[in-house]
């Protein structure tokens, strides 16, 4: 499916069939926005990814889902149920946060089972799905257990059993990991990947971490001051960032202001070439070009008709520099570029006698296919004022 198209889901009664919609929310401290302005769709079973600097309204959006804190402006529908006015253990979410609190003077099955019993479930039958929820994680054998006998991990777990165990439809999740050591949060995403797919929950995650958010997402949403820049799958992210912060965000790349001549061709400081056709969102033509590691290419400085023939072109999409670093990095070179007006720019080359022939102080000319580029505007609010569709509004299905 296109993620890029907005699909009109409805039911057969005609209400919609988004698990979650987030329909303009704001939330404001003081005169001071926190989330401003926030809307996105999810079918069920989508697992987004909220991913986003420290302090850019991650935590709140996720409180206000869950209904910690009430929203300013916008509503928030689950399964088509505006639940503005509803508690938040009625509205049936399980909710885990990096804090994960368990309960000291219970059993892990216990604590686990505790909120099925607030629901009234008799205790007996609310153990037998405790136990469940416990084997699911690969605790059974540790529901007997206090909290404090077991380690930092396995109390995430607890955690994870104890959000889950109701067979949430919702799943909302802030940072769960983060305290959690390398090894560990690698096996821990892969068992919340599992269990949320085998519930067909949808989920919610909150991290700062791009790369578990690469890993676990069939949909990432970049956040940057309390709004969302974009929202999509990696690999849209990666190669269609729709603004300068989102192709600096996700993964490594090269940037060069732009600007787009309107005749089919662009430049910058030091360089002229093709106009990608990826172009967008750029007001008055003016932007960066986005070029990622790997679609970069060294050739010696002098040889204008290679650069032209590895650009596949006429025109030399290729600026002149200096190589200031070579760096090993097993299946690849790793060469740092120094531009003729001080920027650096990374290359990454893939193993070869030639890649391996560069040194450092070579005078050489890096060189790009148009078709491997993207021109993005410098800002948000540049993006906005162009006005088309703004990728925040779109509705999203899940890529799975
Ligand atoms: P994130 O989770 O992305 O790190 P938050 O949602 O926690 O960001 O915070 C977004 C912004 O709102 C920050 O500037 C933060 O300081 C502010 N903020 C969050 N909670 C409160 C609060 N209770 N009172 C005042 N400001 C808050
Ligand atoms: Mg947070």
């Amino acid at each position: 499916m296109n993620q890029a198209q907005p699909t009109a889901h409805r039911d057969d009664q005609g209400g919609e069939q988004f698990a979650l919609r987030v329909d303009g929310v704001s939330k404001y401290y003081g005169s001071q926005a926190a989330v401003d302005d926030v809307s996105f769709a999810l079918e069920p079973g989508t697992f987004l990814t909220m991913l986003g600097p420290s302090g850019s309204g991650k935590t709140t959006t996720l409180s206000m889902i869950a209904g910690f804190t009430a929203q300013d402006r916008g509503s928030i529908t689950v399964a088509g149920r505006d639940i503005s006015s509803v508690p938040p253990h009625k509205r049936g979410i399980g909710v885990v946060f990096q804090n994960y609190a368990l309960f000291p003077h219970l059993t892990v099955e216990q604590n686990v089972a505790f909120p099925l019993e607030m629901e009234g479930m008799r205790r007996r039958e609310a153990l037998v799905k405790a136990r469940e929820a416990l084997e699911m994680v690969e605790l059974g054998n540790r529901a007997k257990h206090q909290p404090k006998q077991l380690s930092g991990g396995q109390q995430q777990r607890v955690a994870l059993a104890r959000a889950v165990v109701f067979e949430p439809p919702l799943l909302l999740m802030d940072e769960p990991l983060g305290a959690l050591d390398k090894r560990l949060r690698t096996q821990m995403q892969i068992e919340i990947m599992r269990i949320s797919r085998n519930l067909g929950s949808t989920v919610v995650y909150v991290t700062h971490d791009q790369e578990e958010a690469l890993v676990m997402s069939d949909l990432i949403a970049v956040y940057n001051n309390g709004s969302i820049e974009q929202i999509g799958s990696s690999r849209d992210l990666y190669e269609t960032p729709r603004t300068r912060f989102v192709a600096d965000f996700i993964g490594e790349s090269v940037l060069l202001p732009c600007t787009d001549f309107g005749d089919g061709t662009c430049g910058g400081a030091g360089w002229r070439g093709d106009a990608p056709s990826r172009a967008a969102y750029t007001p008055e033509g003016r932007g960066v070009l986005v070029l990622r590691p790997e679609d970069l290419a060294l050739v010696p400085e002098d040889d204008g008709a290679a650069a032209a023939d590895a650009a596949g072109a006429e025109r030399a999409n290729s600026i002149l520099g200096v190589v200031t670093d070579v760096i090993y990095v097993g299946s690849a070179l790793i060469s740092l570029v120094e531009a003729r007006d001080g920027r650096e720019l990374e290359v990454r080359t893939p193993r070869s006698e030639a890649a391996l022939a560069v040194r450092r102080g070579d005078r050489v000319r890096v060189s790009w296919r148009p078709e491997n580029a993207v021109i993005v505007p410098d800002d948000m609010e540049e993006a906005r004022g162009v006005g088309g569709e703004l990728a925040t509004r779109q509705i999203l299905a899940p890529g799975r």
